[in-house]
């Protein structure tokens, strides 16, 4: 290669002889930058100031000659890697073995014609060139190798799954991180990164098998957002986003797909939750409304039959006296009823707000038991059942008197309406707890319609009611209230039952609560 007239090229000739260096100046100066040193010791200090290009060294020279000039250049790191030409007279064969061991790289046997000089020089220049371009490669190589395992890196610390595929092969060529920890189906056939990750699509898309290559736009102009994937892992369906797009080639790069695939099975998992809440509170709104009228309705009918029972009883006399009374006895039972509603729904909101404060006094449960029966015996005999009460001696603890009575009525009541007019039992006694203590028991049981399995855990939740038992009355939030204020009350409230036989409700409370 020529590097023409190129001042950039530094040239140190060494030359004890003036006339040879004026002469190899000349030479040399017409195409490059030269720098004189008459010998090798002043040589050797201006290169290792300012290493040149190449170094052009007579080898006999008075002092330190040039195949020593030669061994201190490479010697230094500086000058290490620098070009040396050695010019002999008629080269001896010890000159010229010392001159290669020492590290030359060229030789000049005087005498020798001007064109020789430039072309040997041109060579060695040319050679250092295309070392240099070399070395250049390299270092562009490396650096593009640096940037490539740091986009890597970078791709690596995304928390979002991110895979690149060949576009037409649909071939994955790279999954960062996040994605590589996506596989999910280990006895999936392929061995690849895409195909391990058992993509389906969702039920209401029709379902079926989806390779990671069909999520790919179809052309450079489309994207894919937000389409939803189901994956399915050992511990069940995950719910995914994908979103990709085609990226062109681009200098050195080939067209590439990126895809990426978000896990939002836990926003999925909350949006069917908060559905599942609407429609639990649509439902409660309109059982709720409908709670609510009926004792109205009744209440409105029989004040308005009353009133004209009233009219008339001035010519009726007793009998018509013992008519309004039983309307206004009706009357009362819708009153206590609306009352009880009324009640149970600021409890709701008590309890939601936390504001369910325990006033612990002594109580004795039999006690308690029996007057809340004695007031039920109505409600039960109007039911056409009756309510069998045994209590053992004593069963005495420290707990919020009104608000126990309360979850009793409640079991009771719920056995009045659930009990298919059979006798009722309530038996109230010491058991061992849990933890091997000593618990005051109240169980309450009935041989009524019973609860199914899959209702039993969830009677106790909010606005929850055993479906089939619509047209029983009721807001769904009696055991809900009873299970706050028995867990208030360290205590536990459990059911056993079996459908068409009956139910028992057990409490448990500890006796010094
Ligand atoms: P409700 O006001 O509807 O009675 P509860 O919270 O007291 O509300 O009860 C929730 C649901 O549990 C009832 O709707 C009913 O389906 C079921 N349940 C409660 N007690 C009994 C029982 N003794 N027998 C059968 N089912 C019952």
């Amino acid at each position: 290669m020529s590097v023409g007239l190129d001042a950039n090229v530094r040239i140190l000739v060494v030359e004890d002889d003036p006339h040879v260096r004026q002469m190899l100046a000349l030479l040399l100066g017409a195409r490059w930058h030269v720098e004189m040193a008459d010998g090798g010791e002043a040589a050797r200090d201006m290169a290792l100031a300012s290493p040149p290009d190449l170094v052009i060294s007579d080898v006999r020279m008075p002092g330190i000659d040039g195949i020593e000039l030669l061994r201190a250049l490479r010697a230094a790191p500086a000058t290490h890697d620098v070009p040396v030409i050695l010019v002999s007279a008629r080269a001896g064969e010890r000159e010229t073995i010392a001159g290669l061991e020492a590290g030359a790289d060229d030789f000049l046997i005087k005498p020798f014609s001007g064109r020789e000089l430039m072309v040997r020089v041109q060579a060695r220049l040319d050679m250092i060139e295309m070392r240099r371009r070399t070395t250049r490669q390299e270092e562009a190589l490396a650096a593009l190798q640096r940037h490539s395992e740091w986009t890597e890196q970078l791709l690596d610390s995304l928390p979002v799954p991110l895979w690149l595929l060949e576009p037409t092969s649909r071939r994955v060529l790279f999954a960062n991180h996040a994605a590589r920890r996506m596989i999910v189906d280990p006895s999936a056939s392929g061995d690849g990164l895409g195909e391990r990750l058992a993509l389906l699509r969702p039920d209401d898309e029709g379902g079926g098998a989806l390779d990671i290559g069909d999520l790919m736009p179809a052309s450079e102009a489309a994207r894919v957002r937000g389409r939803r994937v189901v994956s399915m892992t050992a511990e069940g369906s995950v719910w995914l986003l994908a979103d990709a797009a085609r990226l062109p080639a681009l200098h050195d790069h080939p067209a590439v797909a990126v895809l990426s695939l978000r896990d939002v099975t836990e926003l999925q998992r909350k949006e069917d939750l908060l559905r599942s809440a609407l429609h639990v509170r649509d439902e409660f709104l309109s059982v709720a409304s409908h709670e609510l009228r009926t004792p109205i309705t009744t209440l409105s009918l029989q004040t308005e039959s009353a009133f004209r029972g009233m009219t008339a009883a001035h010519s009726d006399g007793a009998a018509s006296e013992e008519r309004i009374m039983r309307k206004l006895s009706t009357i009362r039972r819708q009153i206590v009823r609306l009352e009880q509603l009324v009640e149970a729904l600021l409890d709701v909101s008590r309890l939601m707000e936390g504001r369910l404060h325990l006033n612990p006094e002594e109580v004795d449960l039999g006690a308690l038991a029996t007057d809340i029966v004695e007031s039920l015996a109505d409600a039960a005999a109007h039911a056409g059942s009756t309510i069998n009460l045994r209590c053992a001696p004593g069963v005495v603890g420290r707990w919020d008197r009104l608000r126990i009575g309360q979850v009793i009525t409640n079991l009771i009541s719920n056995a009045i309406k659930f009990g298919r007019s059979h006798p009722i039992d309530v038996d109230v006694d010491v058991d061992v707890d849990a933890n091997g203590g000593r618990a005051a028991r109240v169980r309450v049981h009935d041989s009524g319609i019973g609860i199914p399995p899959e209702q039993r855990k969830r009677i106790f939740d909010r606005f929850e009611r055993a479906p089939a038992e619509r047209h029983y009355p009721g807001l769904g939030l009696g055991l809900w209230i009873a299970k706050q204020i028995v867990d208030a009350s360290s205590g536990t409230i459990t059911v056993d039952s079996e459908v068409g036989v009956g139910s028992t409700f057990t409490v448990r409370l500890p006796r010094s609560a």
